[in-house]
C-alpha cells in the first residue's frame, strides 16, 4: 500500500500490507479483548474517549497535514475535520451511558426492561474522503457501547488508518480495542465471514455496498451501509437568492467536490433560474484551485487518478448527450489530479450526470416550474441521502420535509453531519443510521429482560 500526494502524484510512503497471518493475529486479539473490554465501565470508557478527543484537538495541525497529504483536502478543512472528530468523541463520552441506559417496560411480569449490550468485534470498511471523520463517527459510539473495532480503511489512506489506531491506544484504550487491518478490498469478505466478527459497517460507494451487504447477508450479520448520494438543492422563488447561491458553491465544492452529502443537483424554479445560474457560475469561477496545503486555496485535487478520470468521462459524455457546459468542464493542466469547478445545465435524462453520482466539483443545474416538479425531479434518483431546500414559504417547507425521499432535509442551509442528528440514507444511499442515540444503538443487542 502507498500514500500518494494527489496534488503532485508523488509517492509519499509505502506500507507493507497485512498478510493472512497478521490479519489472523489481529482478529484473535480483537476476540480476546472483547470479553474484558465489555466489562469496563462507562466511566472508564468515557475517560479514554475524552482523552482521544483531547489528542485530536491538541494535534489537529499535524493530523490535518497527514489528511491533506494523503487525499488532498484543503488543510483548513482537514484541521476542522480533526476538531469535529474531537467533538464526536466528547459527545459520546458524555452521552453514551444515558443513550444505552436500561429502559423499563410495563408488562404482566413483576419487572421487564430493555438492556443494550455490546455485540463484539465490529468491522468498519471506510472511505478516504473524510479519512478521520468517517472512522470516528463509527468508532466513538461503537467503543463507548463496549464493542471493539476493526478498521479496514481505504487503500489510499494507510497513514490515516495507522494514526487513528495510535490515537485510541495513546488515549488509554486496551490493546485490541481498536485495530487497523491494512488490507485491500479483496480481503473484506473473508473478514466478514469470520465468526469472531459480529457486525459490519461500510461507508463507501454503492458497488462496495452491494458486495459488503452480500457478504454480511451470507453470514447473517448486522450491517449498516452509508453509500453514495446525488443530493438535490432546491431553490424556490421566495428564497434569499444571494444566500442560496453562495451556499450552493460551498455545498458543491466542499472536500474538493467529493462529499456524499455535497449538493450535486441544483433544482431551481424558473422565476429565479437565470439569476441563480449567473451567480453560481460567477461563484465557481471565483474559486482558487491549487495546492491544498496553501492558505487561501478553496479547491484542491481529486484524491485519485481514477476519480478525475471518472468525472472527466461523466462530463464529456453528458455534453455529448446534449448537456450545456456552463463553466469549467476540463482538467487543470499540470501535475496532480485537479479538475476545474464546473457546471452543466439542460441535462437530458440519458446523460450520465442525470443518473450517476458525480464525485467531483461539478454542479448540475435543472430548471423547474413548480414545487411539484422540483419534488418529482429530486426524487427521480436511485439515491436518497441528503436534501437541501431554499424557501421562505411555510407550506413549501412542510412539503419538502415530508416528500423528499432522503435521510435528511435541511431548509435554507446546506446538509451537514452533526453528532446530535441522525445520519444516513434511504434507497440506494443505504440503510441504518449513524450519530446521536440512533447511531450507538445500531451495534448493540437490544435485549428484552423479563423477571416473573
Ligand atoms: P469505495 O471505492 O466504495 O471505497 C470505500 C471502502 O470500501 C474502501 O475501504 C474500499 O477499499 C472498500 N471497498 C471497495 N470495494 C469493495 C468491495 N468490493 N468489497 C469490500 N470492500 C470494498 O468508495 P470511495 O471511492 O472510497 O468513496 C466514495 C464513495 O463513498 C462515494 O460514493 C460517496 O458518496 C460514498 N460516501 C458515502 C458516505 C455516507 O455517509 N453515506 C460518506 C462518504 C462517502 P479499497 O480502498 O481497498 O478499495
Amino acid at each position: 500500500m502507498q500514500s500518494v500526494n494527489p496534488a503532485t502524484g508523488e509517492v509519499l510512503q509505502r506500507y507493507q500490507d497485512h498478510g493472512p497471518a497478521e490479519v489472523e493475529a489481529r482478529l484473535a486479539r480483537a476476540a480476546a479483548t472483547f470479553p474484558n473490554y465489555r466489562r469496563t465501565s462507562f466511566a472508564e470508557r468515557s475517560r479514554w474517549m475524552a482523552r482521544a478527543g483531547e489528542l485530536l484537538d491538541a494535534e489537529k495541525d499535524r493530523i490535518g497535514r497527514l489528511m491533506t497529504s494523503e487525499m488532498g483536502k484543503t488543510l483548513k478543512s482537514a484541521i476542522a475535520e480533526a476538531e469535529k472528530c474531537a467533538w464526536v468523541c466528547r459527545y459520546y463520552a458524555e452521552h453514551a451511558e444515558r443513550f444505552l441506559a436500561d429502559e423499563p417496560v410495563e408488562t404482566s411480569a413483576s419487572r421487564s426492561f430493555v438492556r443494550h449490550l455490546p455485540l463484539g468485534p465490529v468491522l468498519a470498511v471506510m472511505p478516504w474522503n473524510f479519512p478521520f471523520w468517517q472512522v470516528f463517527r463509527f468508532a466513538a459510539p461503537a467503543l463507548m457501547a463496549g464493542n471493539v473495532g476493526l478498521l479496514k480503511h481505504a487503500s489510499n489512506v494507510p497513514g490515516c488508518a495507522l494514526e487513528i489506531e495510535a490515537i485510541f491506544r495513546r488515549a488509554g484504550f486496551p490493546e485490541g480495542a481498536f485495530q487497523t487491518l491494512l488490507v485491500g478490498s479483496a480481503a473484506v469478505a473473508g473478514v466478514i465471514a469470520d465468526p469472531r466478527v459480529r457486525a459490519v459497517t461500510l461507508t463507501g460507494s454503492e458497488g462496495a455496498g452491494v458486495k459488503v451487504g452480500e457478504a454480511a447477508g451470507r453470514a447473517i450479520k448486522k450491517v449498516v451501509l452509508e453509500l453514495g448520494g446525488s443530493d438535490p438543492f432546491i431553490v424556490m422563488p421566495s428564497a434569499d437568492l444571494d444566500a442560496a447561491a453562495k451556499t450552493a458553491v460551498t455545498a458543491r465544492v466542499i472536500n474538493n467536490g467529493q462529499s456524499c452529502i455535497a449538493a450535486k443537483r441544483f433544482i431551481v424554479h424558473e422565476r429565479v433560474y437565470a439569476e441563480f445560474e449567473r451567480r453560481l457560475k460567477a461563484g465557481l469561477e471565483a474559486l482558487r484551485v491549487g495546492d491544498p496545503a496553501q492558505d487561501g486555496v478553496d479547491v484542491g485535487p481529486l484524491a485519485t487518478a481514477q476519480g478525475v478520470e471518472d468525472v472527466e468521462r461523466q462530463v464529456t459524455e453528458s455534453v455529448r448527450a446534449g448537456a450545456r457546459l456552463v463553466t469549467g468542464g476540463r482538467r487543470v493542466p499540470g501535475r496532480g489530479w485537479f479538475y476545474a469547478p464546473s457546471a452543466l445545465a439542460d441535462i437530458p435524462p440519458a446523460a450520465p450526470a442525470y443518473r450517476e453520482e458525480v464525485f467531483g466539483p461539478v454542479a448540475l443545474l435543472f430548471k423547474v416550474r413548480s414545487a411539484d416538479e422540483a419534488i418529482a425531479l429530486a426524487n427521480d434518483s436511485v439515491y436518497g441521502l441528503g436534501s437541501s431546500a431554499w424557501t421562505n414559504d411555510p407550506a413549501e417547507r412542510e412539503r419538502f420535509a415530508n416528500e423528499l425521499e432522503a435521510g435528511a432535509t435541511f431548509v435554507n442551509a446546506m446538509v451537514a453531519s452533526d453528532p446530535r442528528l441522525p445520519f444516513g440514507g434511504v434507497k440506494h444511499s443505504g440503510h441504518g443510521r449513524e450519530l446521536g442515540p440512533w447511531g450507538i444503538r445500531e451495534f448493540v443487542n437490544v435485549k428484552a429482560v423479563s423477571i416473573q
